[in-house]
């Protein structure tokens, strides 16, 4: 439950402060364009940690002991209901995958910080081209 939570928490926006000036406004904006970078290994996923029990009846997982773990999944919404889910076997895998969510998550904020100061240009009746 704790993984589905993450995930419904990470697909909302944060919101910006757009009551600057739009000369301010319009600087932040050439400065997060500035900073714009696509990194090759960019990936909308999360990361979810697992704990659980194995097939053989006799094993102390069974019997109140500790849960085999953790293990590690990505997943990956890509509809409702529609979840791609797999297992990162390595630690390798998993440092890979963390770095590339976080990648992901990064220019999703700097792409979200854009369009919320255009959509307050656009309200203030100003240009959203180049200036
Ligand atoms: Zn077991």
């Amino acid at each position: 439950m704790a993984g589905r939570f993450g995930i419904l928490a990470l697909d909302m926006a944060r919101i910006h402060d757009t009551s600057k000036s739009t000369l301010a406004l319009r600087k932040r904006k050439r400065f997060l364009l500035s900073q714009l970078q696509v990194h090759p290994d960019a990936l909308r996923a999360s990361l979810v940690e697992r704990f659980s029990r194995c097939g053989k009846a006799n094993c102390q997982c069974h019997h109140g002991g500790d849960k085999h773990g953790p293990f590690y999944y990505l997943t990956q919404c890509l509809a409702v209901g529609k979840i791609n889910k797999f297992l990162l076997k390595s630690p390798v895998q998993q440092q890979s995958a963390r770095h590339a969510i976080e990648h992901y998550r990064q220019l999703q904020e700097q792409l979200e910080e854009l369009s919320q100061i255009n959509a307050q240009l656009l309200r203030r009746e100003e240009n959203l081209g180049h200036d």
